[in-house]
């Protein structure tokens, strides 16, 4: 190692100073002249100019106005270890330094991807042995698709190739993740969608509901997927997929009845059950995993976000041993990706796992800091004129905004008020998100008490001015 040049201290002195002397309005001009962001309308955004995040550490971004803001959704639900761990950063320059990059392809494989998968096979339920990777949750889920056909092609069934996933799931922005997915507005603009998908409706009681119990409502919404079975013919069903939770469409978290509905159904007609565990995964409800809070046994599990605490991109499958034991007999699979299993994201994913695991982080949100911001936010909210509903578990909370919570009759202009309420959070310091009226919060599972009471007051004084907008 002695021959190795290290470039850090100076390299990175310049490019701070550089930015530094960089006011914000300069960056907003470099960044409207050459980069087109994702899921944004690019041309009221330039009008305007982006907030610049210039570092974080824990729980808190600054921006380049010096202004200290908490970050209430970890990122975009990722940043599970919170910000500025020098553990991880150590394992990266390490990797780095002794292997950047080599790839699994041709009968190759290296320390780190070996590493990760021990430890997965350790932290994931039993049966979970065998991990495919990638770069993200969209490619986890193009990863799913093609290792469920692989699956019945190499049992000899062929014919199941439709996968049931719901309206308003998100499985990711790629072609097949965006097909999996039911976001209507993502539908519209791609030029075709991937074949044998269908949607069934989503259980949303508190939108959809109507006069059924939250209980009945879970039976009847997870029965679609029978008859959706029945009416495609089991022979020709694959898989259901689904968020344990829907995350970016809400924090919809459904009633109790239905995951182990789902399972019934999917175990009846031989159905392979997918779990998008993108968001839930890696503690974001006190479980390691958001479908061993639901209570239900999924045959593969799509990976990401928490699997690095998104310090660097990394995505992976979890392959349950029926599964994999088929697709390990079952020849050539035809699938990879120049940075599967890339070693300096398995090294930063191993430090990210034991971080969650011998750090405690995990015992922490499910023991203390969960339960804690669970109670701490429906005292403050509960009976709230703007709240119809708070859901969620462990770190992760969505809160309908309602035009009367006790009929559950919702804003007409369906987003006009979630966004003026994240107005409000922008001008006061605090990350928290607008789906449409629902506001979400999913911070970093490193938060502590006290910065959940910050959380939530700020939350509740963004909601209290949001009201009063309404008169
Ligand atoms: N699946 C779920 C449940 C997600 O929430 C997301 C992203 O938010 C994805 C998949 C896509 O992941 P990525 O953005 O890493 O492609």
């Amino acid at each position: 190692m002695s021959n190795v040049f290290d470039p850090r201290p100076a390299t990175h002195a310049v490019a701070s100073q550089t930015r530094a002397a960089r006011a914000t309005r300069e960056w907003q001009q470099l960044d409207a002249a050459h980069h087109i962001h994702p899921f944004s309308d690019m041309g009221s955004l330039n009008k305007v100019g982006s907030r610049v995040i210039t570092k974080a550490e824990g729980v808190y971004l600054w921006d380049s106005d010096g202004n200290k803001i908490i970050d209430g959704m970890a990122g975009l639900w990722c940043v599970n270890v919170g910000y500025g761990r020098k553990d991880l950063a150590e394992a990266a320059y390490q990797q780095i330094l002794e292997l950047p990059y080599y790839n699994t392809f041709f009968k190759t494989t290296h320390p780190p991807v070996i590493e990760l998968s021990q430890l997965l096979a350790e932290v994931t339920p039993a049966g979970f042995e065998h991990f495919f990777y990638c770069n993200s949750g969209s490619e986890g889920n193009d990863t799913v698709l093609r290792v469920v056909h692989q699956y019945w092609a190499s049992v000899g069934k062929p014919g199941k190739k439709y996968v049931i996933s719901r309206k308003n799931g998100y499985h990711g922005s790629t072609i097949a993740g965006a097909s999996l997915g039911g976001m209507g507005y993502m539908h519209e603009q791609m030029p075709s969608q991937v074949s044998h998908i269908v949607h069934i409706n989503q259980p949303y009681w508190f939108g959809e509901g109507g006069d059924m119990t939250p209980e009945q409502f879970g039976l009847q919404r997870a029965q679609e997927l029978e008859a959706k079975i029945l009416e495609l013919g089991a022979e020709n069903v694959a898989a259901f997929i689904g968020e344990p939770f829907q995350g970016a469409g809400g924090v919809i978290f459904p009633p109790s009845t239905y995951w182990p509905e789902i399972q019934r159904i999917c175990r009846k007609y031989d159905v392979l059950l997918c779990a998008d565990e993108v968001i839930g995964g890696f503690g974001r409800t006190g479980e390691w995993f958001a479908h061993q809070h639901f209570g239900f046994e999924p045959d593969t599990m799509t990976l990401a976000k928490g699997l690095t605490s998104g310090y660097v991109p990394m995505g992976a499958v979890a392959i349950n041993r029926r599964i994999a034991d088929a697709l390990i007999d079952g020849g050539d699979f035809n699938h990879g990706l120049t940075y599967s299993g890339h070693p300096v994201a398995a090294a930063v994913a191993v430090a990210n796992i034991r971080v969650l695991r011998e750090g405690g982080v995990i015992d922490q949100v499910k023991h203390a800091t969960g339960p804690y911001f669970q109670d701490t936010l429906r005292q403050a909210l509960d009976g709230h004129p703007l709240i119809g509903e708070i859901a969620g578990a462990g770190l992760v909370a969505g809160m309908q905004l309602t035009e009367d919570a006790k009929t559950r009759k919702r804003f007409a202009n369906g987003g006009d008020i979630g966004l003026q309420c994240r107005d409000h959070c922008f001008r006061n310091n605090l990350i928290m998100r607008a789906t449409g009226d629902r506001m979400l919060l999913s911070p970093p599972l490193v938060i502590s008490k006290a910065e959940i009471d910050e959380l939530v007051g700020k939350a509740k004084l963004c909601l209290d001015l949001t009201a009063k907008d309404l008169g």
